[in-house]
Parts: structure tokens; C-alpha cells; sequence
């Protein structure tokens, strides 16, 4: 059966409620899913409680933005204790400061003439994990911008005029923490933050997986990481990193997905 391990919902950048995500699974056929907010698991406890009415498997997941060397890391957690205090007090840190980085972004862009407010970003992300697509959003309901596309490559992407930077974990410190509160930490799409070289340090951190399937990642790249897990003896994970049918992301959910088997090395490897 199959499983789609890279899902966002309404509690960070994605279109669909954990409980929609669900009934979505079930329609679509999927064993199982894994929930993985960027930095937040306000979403998890509504995802268990529907899996279990719905009979969908569900796994209780997060994807960390971590940065290391100015390269932007992505590491997904899953089985982790999503009610543990430690884990909740550094998400509770991350998430105030992508607050106040929303006001910053919003300055810059108000200081080269475009007229939103943070309230306007706030309004569209309703939650407590916003970030530069709510932004990016905002920018398109103003009439600033006509697509996502646009309103990174104009302001808001890395190099773009209106980029802030929020407060990040290491990958390191990432990986450690998902262990901490008994996750399996995995490297998340590594053929776009393209920084093999710290796979060995993330594994001495407690690294147990690596994302090998992955719709951005290219036959010849799904190649290279399946040969890396081979070499590291990491668990081959892969999802879909589905953010809703209207996200201009060209992908549906289940779109990439894996069996059913990884789900439980994932569960043996995050004791
Ligand atoms: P943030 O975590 O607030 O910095 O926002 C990062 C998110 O913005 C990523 O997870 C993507 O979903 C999205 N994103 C980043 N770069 C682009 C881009 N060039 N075009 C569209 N979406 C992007
Ligand atoms: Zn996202
Ligand atoms: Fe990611
Ligand atoms: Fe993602």
C-alpha cells in the first residue's frame, strides 16, 4: 500500500486542514500519510484524532528549515513526541521570530512603494508558523504581483529586495532535537539544498533517513541517493511535499509515494 510522507497543511504554508488532508488520502487511496508543518506540530493532534476515525494511517511528523553555511537545510522528523515541552519551548522561539520577520519583510516591501500590511499576511496565514508564501499570497491579492513565481523573483526570494532571514536551528542541532524527543530525523529533498558533504555529520547527530524520492529530484539524482542510503545504511524515504491543489505547485497529493514498509523502519528507527 501507499504512503505519502511530505504533506503541509493549513498550520503552516498549505491549502488543506489536517482533517481535509485526511478524507483527501482515503479518496486518493493512500495507506497512510505523515503530517510535516515547517517548524510547527499544531496541526498533529486533529491528524491523529481523524486518522483513527478515518481508519488512515497517520504519522506524526515536522519539517525543520535549518541552515548551515548560508544553504538553507530541510530536515523532516517523524514519530516524534509532538506534546514534549523541550520540543514545543524551541518551536514556540522559532515561531515568534518568523512573526516578527514578517512585520520586517512587510517594511521593506512598504519602503519600495508596494502597500501591504502584516495584518494582510497574518489574515492569510492564520497560524502560528507564517512565512514568505503567505507573503508571497498577500503580494498577489494586492495586484503587486500576478504569481508565486513572480513575487520571489521579484522580492521576496533570496536575493530579492524584500528577503529577511528568520531564526534557524543548525541541521545539526535539527537532527539532535528529533532524537531528543524520540523522532526519526531524515534529510529532506537533499538534491535541493545540494550539501551532501554533511551527510556523515548528520549521521553522527542521529540521522536515521534521506529523502530519495521527490518530485523535483531527477531520475539520475534518485540514482545518486538511493546509492548514498545504500553506502550510509539510511532508510530510503520519499513524499510528495504536497501543499494544496492551488499552491502553484504542480503536484497532487500521493503524487510521490512510497510502501507502506518504510513506515515501519521509520517507526523502529525512531526509538
Ligand atoms: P519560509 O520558510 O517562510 O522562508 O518560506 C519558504 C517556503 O517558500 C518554501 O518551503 C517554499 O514552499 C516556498 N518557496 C521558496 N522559494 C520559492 C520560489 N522561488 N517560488 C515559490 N515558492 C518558493
Ligand atoms: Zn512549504
Ligand atoms: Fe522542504
Ligand atoms: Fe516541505
Amino acid at each position: 500500500m501507499p504512503v505519502d510522507l511530505h504533506v503541509h497543511s493549513t498550520y503552516s504554508d498549505g491549502e488543506n486542514t489536517p482533517e481535509q488532508l485526511i478524507e483527501m488520502a482515503k479518496t486518493c487511496g493512500l495507506a497512510s500519510i505523515a503530517l510535516t508543518d515547517h517548524d510547527s506540530v499544531g496541526g498533529i493532534k486533529a491528524f491523529v484524532e481523524k486518522g483513527i476515525e478515518t481508519q488512515i494511517g497517520t504519522i506524526p511528523g515536522i519539517e525543520f528549515t535549518s541552515e548551515f553555511q548560508k544553504s538553507e537545510i530541510h530536515i523532516l522528523g517523524y514519530f516524534i513526541d509532538y506534546e514534549s515541552q523541550e520540543l514545543l519551548g524551541i518551536l514556540n522561539k522559532i515561531q515568534k521570530d518568523r512573526k516578527d520577520r514578517i512585520v520586517k519583510i512587510v517594511q521593506k516591501l512598504n519602503k519600495i512603494g508596494i502597500e501591504i500590511s502584516a495584518d494582510d499576511v497574518f489574515e492569510i496565514a492564520k497560524n502560528d508558523s507564517p512565512g514568505r508564501p503567505h507573503v508571497a499570497k498577500a503580494l498577489i491579492r494586492s495586484g503587486a504581483v500576478s504569481t508565486f513565481k513572480e513575487a520571489f523573483d521579484r522580492f521576496i526570494g533570496h536575493k530579492g529586495p524584500a528577503y529577511v532571514g528568520h531564526y534557524k536551528l543548525t541541521p545539526f542541532e535539527a537532527v539532535k532535537l528529533i532524537r531528543q524527543v524520540k523522532g526519526a530525523p531524515v534529510f529532506a529533498h537533499p538534491a535541493v539544498s545540494d550539501r551532501d558533504s554533511i551527510i556523515p555529520e548528520l549521521m553522527a547527530c542521529g540521522l536515521k533517513g534521506i529523502e530519495v524520492f521527490y518530485p523535483t529530484h531527477r531520475p539520475e539524482q534518485v540514482e545518486r541517493y538511493k546509492n548514498i542510503a545504500k553506502k550510509f545504511e539510511l532508510i530510503m524515504t520519499g513524499g510528495s511535499d504536497f501543499h494544496g491543489e492551488n499552491s502553484g505547485r504542480n503536484i497532487k497529493l500521493g503524487g510521490v509515494a512510497i510502501d507502506d514498509k518504510v513506515v515501519d523502519e521509520l517507526r523502529k528507527a525512531s526509538i
